[in-house]
């Protein structure tokens, strides 16, 4: 059996499924991360998941994946990168494996996700043989997370696939991480309606940018979405000519955009160093469930 929790800023989830062959969810669970409550607090929750699901499944793991908002620095141990604040600078796999008595696997929410899509998702489900997969998440931020042959490349830093704060255009301006003009500041969800805005002066959420798009009766929400698939293209041609995954899967909120799949393709075979683009694009199947089953697939060897 495969146990897996996903830590999120609100809700922590568990889930225990039967095999990566036959992913059969089992037990699923979530409580409340009570985030307010502090770090220590968090751990404790964590511990009183894993004991409920411990109850249900009528056995004990081993080990335990777990899916984090932040990243483990491989040299420090400590966990850094983290919108769930309260966990930066925390020893935190040491922390939880104390309270837990057992040995846990850690990686980020995006690896987790692109693990899950790849192994149990939609490169799976499209019978594709990819040896290399690229997980990207749109939404919010941008993140992503590399899949090589089954297995999550980390890095040196713990960084591997996270393209967000590579350089893509001045014209996204200041981004929080002290640079300029990161990818996510430019095809980020917030930036992309915070363009439109600066165009239309009107405050569209991006759903009803897309859709006033689609429609063709809204020259600004065309150039918004125009812009989108142009730079998501640019931005994501650079991924493809480092790694050159079989598979790119694009989750989070924009990337349900049908016209990345489409003129956002087109801009990156403009972009990419070669002749044609074979890279398979795909949106991904698992939903919101992807985190978790990402975190499961952790101990899947
Ligand atoms: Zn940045």
């Amino acid at each position: 059996m495969l146990w897996g929790i996903d830590l999120g800023g609100t809700k922590i989830e568990g889930v225990v499924l039967k095999s990566v062959e036959n992913p059969e969810v089992l037990v699923r669970r979530r409580i409340p991360t009570e985030q307010k409550l502090g770090y220590t607090h968090i751990l404790t929750q964590i511990g009183k998941l894993i004991r409920l699901m411990t109850e249900e499944a009528g056995v004990k793991p081993d080990k335990i994946g777990i899916g984090t908002p932040g990243t483990l620095d491989p040299k420090t141990q400590l966990l850094k990168n983290s919108n769930t604040t309260a966990f930066n600078g925390q020893p935190f796999k040491a922390d939880l494996e104390g309270i837990i008595n057992m040995p846990i696997i850690i990686a980020n929410d995006a690896n987790c996700f692109a693990l899950a899509e790849a192994k149990i998702g939609a490169v799976k489900s499209h019978n594709i043989d990819a040896k290399v997969v690229f997980g990207v998440i749109m939404g919010t931020g941008v993140g992503g997370g590399l899949v090589v042959n089954g297995k999550i490349i980390n890095g040196r830093h713990g960084i591997g696939g996270e393209w967000g704060h590579n350089h893509l255009d001045d014209s996204g301006g200041q981004c929080y991480c002290g640079k300029i003009g990161c990818v996510e500041t430019v095809i980020s969800g917030p930036f992309t309606q915070k363009y439109y805005t600066s165009l239309s002066g009107r405050e569209n959420h991006l759903k009803e940018i897309v859709d006033l798009h689609k429609a063709g009766t809204d020259p600004d929400a065309t150039k918004t979405i125009n812009r989108l698939t142009h730079f998501f293209g640019k931005a994501i041609s650079v991924v493809i000519d480092i790694v050159d995954p079989d598979v790119v899967v694009i989750g989070g909120g924009v990337g349900n955009i049908d016209d990345l799949y489409t003129d956002g393709v087109k801009s990156a075979r403009d972009f990419v160093f070669n002749d044609g683009l074979e890279t398979i694009f795909l949106k991904p199947e698992l939903g919101d469930s992807a985190g978790v089953f990402g975190a499961a697939m952790l101990v899947a060897d």
